[in-house]
């Protein structure tokens, strides 16, 4: 596996002129609640990268996939695991991921993609070989880093933590309309079916479970649109930090 190191460093930020030391806020909570939207607009808005940790685990089973490794086996190979030519680069707000010189970052969104890394993230196997990869990028750069253990296991002395979470059926429209809009024909029935597995297999695992961190602050988005959000998230940074960031 390999990292690219090769990225150009984005502009020093108010923050960074601010606080020497690298800082790390993470963004966790259950599928469909908006994290990678918002980690994303929290990112741009920060002048930070985006570690989209989900997207990682698209890829691992991507490449377990194409290897003809099907997503209920147990244990996952450690050869095919060895074999994973998985690169990231990190921009400022945004990811783009590459499975040896293809740029996946496309192709890990399809349905069918998610739900096999629903269940190949339930693998202490393949949580290993992403662990240090995704802690590998805090110790170069601002993060804004996203998924459901970043809080708890990753990044577990993170400066502000975030966990989101919304009522299942809001969960459910959302991913529905995600996927419509993406050209795909969803049912609704059969999305909120689907989001609820995928809960149970993240909060119910042996292996760094979904849960909020102690220090997370909880917010419900049920109700609150995406400004709403990350002015609350932004809020919250700037008391934490005792910086204040100027309007966009
Ligand atoms: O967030 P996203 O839907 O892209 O993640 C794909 C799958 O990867 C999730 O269903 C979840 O089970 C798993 N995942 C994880 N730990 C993370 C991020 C994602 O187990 N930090």
């Amino acid at each position: 596996m390999s990292y690219n190191n090769e990225i150009s460093r984005p502009e020093l930020t108010t923050l960074e002129a601010e606080v020497p030391h690298r800082i790390v806020v993470t963004v966790d909570g259950p599928a469909g609640v908006g994290k990678t939207t918002t980690a994303g607009s929290l990112a741009a808005r920060l002048g930070f990268l985006l570690l989209d940790s989900g997207a990682l685990y698209r890829v691992v089973a991507l490449h377990l996939m194409r290897n003809a490794i099907l997503p209920g086996s147990t244990p996952v190979p450690d050869s095919t695991l060895k074999s994973l030519d998985l690169r990231m680069e990190l921009e400022v707000g945004s990811m783009r991921i590459y499975l040896g010189s293809e740029d996946v970052t496309g192709v890990i969104r399809e349905e069918r993609i998610g739900e096999a890394a629903s269940v190949f993230s339930c693998r202490t196997e393949v949580r290993r070989v992403l662990l240090e990869l995704q802690r590998s990028a805090s110790s170069k750069w601002n993060l804004v880093a996203e998924g459901r253990d970043m809080g708890t296991v990753v990044f577990p002395h993170a400066q502000v933590k975030f966990f989101l979470t919304a009522d299942l059926e809001e969960r459910s429209r959302r991913r529905y309309f995600e996927l419509l809009d993406r050209g795909e024909h969803p049912e609704l029935a059969i999305v909120k079916e689907e989001m609820l597995s995928r809960d149970n297999r993240d909060e119910f695992r042996s292996e760094a479970p979904l849960f909020k961190a102690s220090d997370a602050v909880c917010i419900d988005t049920t109700h609150l649109g995406p400004e709403q959000v990350l002015r609350c998230m932004m809020n919250n940074i700037e008391e934490k930090l005792q910086v204040k960031f100027s309007n966009p």
